[in-house]
């Protein structure tokens, strides 16, 4: 069974057929999926989802839609994790250093919630763009005590293996399927096999040959296949140690 460590299936993009993608994703192999709050307007559309057997959620604050957030929503995020003790994970947070000229907002928001998150000893699920050595510094500072997710991941061998040393693993998805990310590659020929989760980032992230198209969790056998392809092992393999990352990270049975 796959999982697919990252997938933001509460957006809107799947109202018109969420079940029949979850149906999908069943028949390709895909049994759990990890889904993380990105505002607190949508939280509660992740915690409805979080009902399911089938999937585990996360709540946070994404740097993505740094104008929907209010400088109370930190306490608010505190708050949720307090009246949903099932949730233990905290994201998606982190730094998008395409927007510099929100960059000094989004190292605020995202401190604030590493804080959190050390302080309750929940891992984190993190966004990290253009951004993967002065995030890994500023979790070598704070050492947090749970480590977490660095999400789809895509720098180079040294960035990765800083997470991994920092108790994080990397997510891998759409990115590697495309025969450009050479850095990349080298990346995940290097990890650990205990190193790396699979992901899809739905409806983001398009793997190759979907490109402009509504990504979803169905397609990743495809970067399992490109994972094993490049590691040089089966990729059952890749799927049973990416499951066991997957539930080892999150703490999930
Ligand atoms: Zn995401």
């Amino acid at each position: 069974m796959l999982i697919d460590a990252h997938c933001h299936l509460d957006f809107p993009d799947f109202d018109d057929d969420r079940e029949a993608m979850f149906e999908r994703a069943l028949q390709a192999g895909v049994g759990h999926f990890m889904v993380p709050g990105t505002t607190r307007e949508r939280w509660p559309a992740v915690l409805a989802l979080g009902k399911r057997d089938d999937v585990s959620i996360s709540l946070g604050l994404h740097p993505y839609f740094m104008n929907q957030h209010r400088v109370e929503d930190v306490e608010a995020l505190a708050q949720a994790l307090d009246e949903h003790p099932e949730v233990r994970v905290l994201g998606e947070c982190g730094i998008d250093a395409r927007f510099e000229e929100i960059l000094d907002d989004q190292w605020t928001l995202f401190n604030a919630q590493l804080h959190l998150a050390k302080s309750r000893h929940l891992p984190v699920v993190t966004h990290c763009v253009h951004a993967n050595d002065k995030l890994s510094q500023r979790l070598r500072q704070l050492d947090l005590p749970a480590g977490g997710l660095i999400h789809a991941f895509a720098g180079s061998p040294d960035q990765a293996w800083k997470f991994l040393d920092l108790g994080f693993v990397v997510g891998l998805g759409g990115a590697v399927t495309y025969e450009r990310a050479q850095r990349l590659w080298r990346a995940v020929r290097s990890l650990p096999e205990d190193g790396f989760v699979l992901e899809t980032d739905s409806p983001d992230m398009p793997l190759c040959g979907h490109q402009g198209q509504r990504n979803e969790p169905a397609r990743i056998g495809q970067v399992c296949e490109m994972v094993a392809k490049l590691r040089g092992v089966a990729p059952e393999a890749v799927a049973v140690q990416s499951t066991a990352t997957a539930r080892r990270v999150f703490g999930l049975s």
